[in-house]
């Protein structure tokens, strides 16, 4: 059962119609091949981001559908529809295994000693021991069990949306931040954004990593590529939209995979507080 077949019928009634989340512009254009008859995915007019127009409200998105209890349904959907392409990309994630430890290690070379969120932050086991971790976690179950990692650790975590949960922590609170595999969710990017700019020390540093729209594999297999998923990712980022929505909010970004990036369906950077 994929996410969008998950949802109830009278689920129509509530979503939220989006404008352009980087310039607020109304102005829309379909882009059919990368829709579904109840999802409809777009640029700006304006400003050329890709979009998911309507979005599920957040109340919805816990009791309905949260990603951690419609996974193993999606991965048995894939696997039945594409067995070989669905090994293939099995075997890849194991071959990747090594790069998750260097990631982790990553952490630990990128921030500063000092508190860690990680937003999104699922069972709380990514911030290396050496930082006070602190996350937000919009899934009960998966808040409960990070608070049991952080808590121990002198951190906790929040249960919120993204946006008033940042807002719960002091300014310039944070040595760094990490957005992983979260950024494509949040239905207000910008306000997020602006709130991690606001916790963030001015010597900090954020981890960000997005599907990249702009990849060529995006471009090759259309619809089918792995970066769709509707309706839980909101936002099509390509390293030039990124890198505009990060400016506005006050920050300078940095690629992490700026030799491969046109091959990678991933954006890996770094954002850090602009000075002037
Ligand atoms: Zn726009």
């Amino acid at each position: 059962m994929s996410l969008a077949e998950a949802l109830p019928k009278s689920f129509e009634d509530q979503q939220i119609d989006r404008v352009c989340p980087h310039c607020d512009s109304s102005v829309f254009h379909d882009m059919p091949d990368y829709s579904k008859p109840e999802w409809w995915v777009g640029a700006c007019g304006d400003c050329g981001f890709v979009y998911l127009k309507n979005v599920p409200i957040y109340d919805r998105m816990i009791e309905e559908f949260a990603w951690e209890k419609t996974w193993s349904d999606e991965r048995e959907r894939r696997f039945s529809q594409r067995p070989a392409s669905s090994k293939a990309s099995m075997i890849w994630r194991k071959i990747r295994k090594p790069f998750r430890k260097s990631e982790h290690d990553m952490f630990g070379r990128l921030f500063k000693p000092g508190a860690v969120l990680d937003v999104g932050c699922g069972l709380g086991n990514r911030i290396p021991q050496k930082f006070v971790p602190f996350g937000i976690e919009l899934s009960l179950g998966l808040n409960r069990a990070a608070n049991a990692q952080m808590k121990p650790r002198g951190g906790h975590c929040v249960h919120a949306p993204a946006v008033e949960g940042i807002e719960q922590f002091e300014a310039g609170f944070f040595t760094g931040i990490i957005l992983r595999s979260f950024l494509e969710h949040e239905w207000q990017p910008r306000e997020l954004l602006s709130g991690a700019h606001r916790v963030l020390r001015n010597d900090g540093r954020i981890f960000v990593r997005v599907p990249n729209f702009a990849s060529l594999n995006r471009k090759a297999r259309g619809a089918e590529w792995c970066g769709f998923r509707w309706p839980d990712h909101v936002n099509y980022f390509t390293p030039e939209s990124l890198g505009a929505l990060a400016r506005e909010c006050g920050f300078a970004m940095q690629l992490l995979n700026p030799v491969k990036i046109s091959i990678d369906d991933n954006i890996k950077a770094v954002l850090t507080k602009r000075t002037a």
